[in-house]
């Protein structure tokens, strides 16, 4: 027996539908459709969209935070070391990210891809763990894992470690190069590593104020250079808003050029950013109009969860997509439908889903949102009344969002 949404709107259409899902997947849109046979559910008319989907998180980290103050990035990396160093083991990450997941998924967001750490002191406890959570909520949840040196520098057991980890069912690669003393040599052993597991690469980029930190053009080409073209990812570029105009001209071509996905993480990079600053303190965000602007698959994602780094987060996209649009000065409808974008179809892109959308045939990966568009879902923060996860109901919140559109 499938579920028929009765009366809803639909992502990329106009007026009301019904809606059929059966074996997990979308098998019928169209008006008047009969329930005969099925369950049925009034969309009350709603807005159905794709589920949400958070293309980078740090999910081994959620919820460390306490209560300290954090001067800014290192510091960030320090006491997140100091963590591992004292308390952290399989049953808190499991305690922390059990809660962390299913907070997302309530909130709509039904695919995500968490950077995990490994370094010396961790090994690859972490992404262990990770990836028997992986399984452990597959019902619910598509998780992509990056195997990332959380260290500035790539040591020699490092490496070892991550070596070890590509025979597991994880996804790619990634580091953070601009914070290393050899950044284009740590960018090489990325794809060494990647090329030797079939894997992607997913590299934190110039997440930093200064203009001289830039290490994504020569990412941009590395890409081309092995032929990964449309498969790796670059999350912050914020030294590509510090940068003048023809320079910002000349890498935003290079990133079209190399099908790179770029991932903008405004909530954390105001935190983080800009903190030697009096006065008038820099934002830290990227270029994300003029990047999407040129053509460039440009995501939004969480980052971190009350962690050292972040001290915010819900696990909710449209927290995350409000806040862009405000930061992006996007602000029209149609902007608004493009923030929309930045948190659904284009990190699903990114992530290689297969049968992601809201035709026919998608799975049906669904969450039923108040109002009646992308922009109203944004901009009230809509309530998500039902979730779906390949066609079964899993989360439901009755609230009522905001009524003024
Ligand atoms: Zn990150």
């Amino acid at each position: 027996m499938g579920l028929l949404i009765k009366r809803t709107h639909v992502y990329g259409r106009e007026g009301l539908f019904d809606v059929l899902l059966d074996e997990g997947k979308i098998r019928e849109v169209g008006r008047e459709l009969t329930g005969q046979g099925h369950q049925v559910l009034d969309g009350e008319e709603g807005f159905l969209s794709p589920g949400f989907v958070d293309l980078h998180m740090h999910l081994e980290k959620a919820l460390t935070i306490g209560d300290q103050e954090c001067p800014g990035l290192i510091d960030a990396i320090d006491s997140f070391s100091h963590y591992c160093e004292t308390t952290i083991g399989p049953e808190d990450i499991r305690s922390r990210v059990g809660l962390v997941l299913e907070n997302a998924v309530a909130h709509g967001t039904l695919a995500m891809r968490t950077h995990v750490s490994v370094d010396d002191v961790l090994g690859t406890m972490a992404v262990e763990t990770l990836l028997e959570m992986k399984e452990q909520y597959r019902d619910l949840v598509d998780l992509q894992i990056i195997v990332m040196l959380s260290g500035l520098e790539l040591t020699d057991t490092a490496y070892r470690a991550m070596d070890s980890l590509g025979h597991l069912n994880i996804d790619g690669f990634g580091s953070a190069p601009a914070l290393s003393k050899d950044p284009f040599g740590q960018i090489d052993a990325m794809f060494e590593l990647a090329l030797k597991h079939d894997k992607i690469v997913d590299l934190h980029a110039d997440e930093h104020d200064s203009p001289d930190v830039r290490t994504i053009d020569y990412y941009a080409r590395k890409i081309m250079e092995t032929g990964m073209m449309g498969k790796c990812t670059a999350g912050h570029l914020c030294a590509l808003s510090a940068v003048d105009e023809d320079k910002a001209r000349g890498t935003i071509g290079l990133i079209r050029e190399s099908g790179m996905h770029v991932v903008t993480l405004p909530s954390c990079n105001l935190y983080l950013m800009g903190r030697g600053d009096r006065g008038l303190i820099r934002r830290g965000t990227t270029r994300i109009r003029e990047l999407y602007d040129a053509g460039v698959n440009v995501c939004l994602a969480s980052d971190n969860i009350r962690d050292p780094f972040r001290p915010f987060g819900n696990g909710d996209i449209l927290e995350e997509m409000l806040l862009t649009a405000q930061v992006a000065q996007m602000g029209t409808f149609t902007d608004l439908e493009k923030v929309y974008r930045m948190g659904t179809y284009h990190p699903a892109a990114a992530m290689g889903l297969v049968g992601y959308g809201v035709e026919p045939g998608c799975w049906a990966d669904l969450v039923l949102l108040n109002g009646s568009s992308a922009a109203e879902a944004v901009l009230g923060r809509a309530n998500r009344r039902y979730v779906f996860r390949r066609g079964r109901l899993i989360a439901e919140n009755r609230q009522e969002s905001f009524k003024h559109y």
